[in-house]
């Protein structure tokens, strides 16, 4: 069980997976992306790969039954002691109460919504590419052709073509957009701002988390 947890939350494309990754070098916690490990799935064509991917190429979330058995088995082997940022997990109220049952009493500590206009969602979702390898996304417009960490090809994830990309969003506001209301309640829910450069959003939720972890 991890000793602090916390959820970043936000639509397709408002940076939830580059600022994870920045906060997990800057504050020594563990990564865990339910995207990536359902593309590593893919990658490596395993049953749960196969099965999550019509839904994924759609923009369609993968049923709770998949997602939240995979994620749950990866927190569990998370290091005693060790801090979690769970990233794009959960996205549904189902998700969310599995995950306060497999917690227990300590659960949650901490739900940060990344905030940015559907407008500037379109734009950058429409612009981007990933690394193969890692993951990290470039705007294809920057003209950069592979990957400056580790050299791995760069390509257009199938979902961010424009028509996932709109239904993604909407999947987002429909399933996703209730969860915050529902941490709201629970006094756990702060909002960034995310409009505003990398390293700035980065700033503010790096102080967030201290605020939150040192006031425990
Ligand atoms: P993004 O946040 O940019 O949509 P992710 O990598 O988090 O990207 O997710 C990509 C796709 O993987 C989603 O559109 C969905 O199909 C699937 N997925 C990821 N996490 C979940 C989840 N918690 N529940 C259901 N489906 C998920
Ligand atoms: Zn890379």
């Amino acid at each position: 069980m991890p000793a602090f947890c916390m959820i970043l939350v936000g639509p397709p494309g408002s940076g939830k997976g580059t600022q994870a990754a920045k906060l997990v070098e800057s504050l020594d916690m563990e990564h865990i992306s339910s995207g990536d490990l359902l593309r590593h799935h893919q990658a490596n064509g395993t049953d749960l790969g196969h099965r999550a991917k019509h839904f994924m190429e759609q923009g369609l979330l993968v049923p709770d039954e998949l997602v939240i058995a995979m994620v749950l088995e990866r927190i569990n082997e998370v290091t005693a002691g060790n801090s979690v940022v769970l990233d794009g997990f959960p996205r549904t109220i189902d998700q969310a109460q599995a995950l306060d049952q497999s917690l227990g009493s300590g659960g949650i500590n901490l739900v940060i919504s990344i905030n940015v206009s559907s407008e500037e969602l379109v734009r950058r979702l429409s612009g981007r590419v990933i690394c193969r390898d890692c993951q990290t996304p470039y705007q294809q417009q920057e003209g950069i052709k592979t990957c400056v960490k580790c050299g791995g090809d760069l390509y257009q994830r199938d979902d961010d073509s424009s028509d996932a990309v709109l239904k993604r969003l909407e999947v987002y506001g429909a399933q996703t957009e209730p969860l915050l209301e529902f941490y709201r309640l629970q006094g756990k829910l702060e909002v960034i701002q995310g409009e505003q450069n990398v390293s700035d959003v980065s700033r503010a939720l790096v102080s967030t988390v201290e605020k939150i972890e040192n006031s425990r």
